[in-house]
């Protein structure tokens, strides 16, 4: 469930977005990289046509960005759109996905969507939602497509990649291990994406939604296994990722420091938040961070009260959390100082 905007909130509080801080959504707080703007005014008033060679321009930089074929990479309408791509390329009805508990809720939406069904496995707050091989595959039924979030939402943690491959090398060969990584700029640990090219039976999903700030234009891929390659005709819209978003994305990969900058800021808003606000906290690799609050409804209602906007993690299943985003310096010192207050 996405979390509110920013207009919402302040219309239904009767104050100015302006004096709203928006920590709920895991957003980018240093917006967009000013070259991916450049880049939409400069195509804007071509949107006339149809995409021409925007979309295989970008699937042809990424792919040379991981070292991978251009057939591997699935560009789509954010990493939610590379989700149903491998939804409708790898389930046929009443087959299952493996999914995290807590976790992101789109892969088991996605699922239902193909007439799919959802097995869960349960990490646990006690140690960190602590990811391991074990805790997947005690689990595992033999469903078409386990799916693992390294940074995982809402919690942060992490699964190394000998886990990963541990967790492939057990389930059956039909099986697709489905690495999200779409806090993966966020992360001190290396992309899985090399397993996909030394195996069959792993996929890794990523975004510009985060690091590289274009949450609004919808655009992220997939890194699939060479022989899955030739599926994304069959399971991709025309068009889908549309030319002003590839355009932006291909000027977002050229701006390293605007990445360099986010990911500096964000890591030490994890520190700060880990060390001032007054509850405990989860370690974090991702753009937030996990609290225990006790009563993460109420701390959720008394920060917008005092405008900040944090996810109240009731829907998560995680009632005693809030998941604060990283904000800028200044944003990441002001919520944690109001957020203080409701503790
Ligand atoms: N995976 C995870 C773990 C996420 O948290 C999100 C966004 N909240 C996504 C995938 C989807 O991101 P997008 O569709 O914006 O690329």
């Amino acid at each position: 469930m996405p979390g509110r905007g920013v207009e919402e909130v302040a219309r239904e509080r009767g104050i100015d977005p302006d004096d709203l801080i928006k920590l709920s959504s895991n957003e980018n707080p240093h917006g967009p990289s000013p070259a991916a703007v450049e880049a939409i005014r400069e195509h804007a008033d071509r949107v006339n046509q149809y995409p021409k060679s925007s979309h295989t321009d970008l699937t042809a930089k990424i792919a040379e960005l991981w070292d991978v074929d251009d057939e591997q990479v699935w560009v789509s309408p954010g990493a939610d759109g590379s989700i149903d791509y491998l939804s409708r390329a790898a389930l046929e009805p009443g087959d299952e996905v493996l999914v995290p508990s807590p976790g992101f809720a789109y892969y088991a939406m996605s699922s239902r969507y193909h007439h799919g069904g959802v097995t869960e496995y349960d990490l646990s707050p006690a140690d960190g939602f602590a990811q391991d091989a074990e805790t997947v595959l005690s689990a595992y039924g033999g469903e078409r497509i386990v799916y693992v979030t390294s940074p995982h939402n809402p919690s942060g943690s992490t699964m190394p990649l000998d886990e990963v491959e541990a967790v492939a090398d057990a389930t059956a060969p039909e099986t697709l291990v489905v690495v999200d990584e779409a806090y993966g700029e966020f992360a001190d640990v290396d992309s899985a994406i090399p397993l996909v090219d030394e195996r069959d039976d792993v996929a890794v999903l990523r975004t510009f939604s985060k690091a590289y700030g274009l949450a609004g234009l919808r655009i992220g891929y997939s890194v699939v296994p060479e022989s899955w390659g030739e599926a994304y005709a069959r399971v991709n819209t025309p068009f889908a990722a549309n030319e002003l978003a590839c355009r932006a994305a291909l000027a977002a990969l050229d701006d390293d420091g605007h990445v360099e900058k986010t990911v500096e800021t964000s890591r030490w808003a994890r520190g700060y938040i880990a060390d001032e606000l007054d509850a405990p906290t989860v370690d974090s690799a991702g753009n937030f961070v996990l609290a225990a609050v006790g009563d993460g409804e109420r701390v959720a209602e008394a920060a917008q009260e005092r405008g900040v906007i944090i996810r109240d993690c009731t829907s998560f299943g995680l009632p005693e959390h809030v998941r604060i985003s990283t904000g800028t310096r200044e944003e990441t010192r002001e919520a944690v100082a109001l957020l203080n207050e409701t503790l």
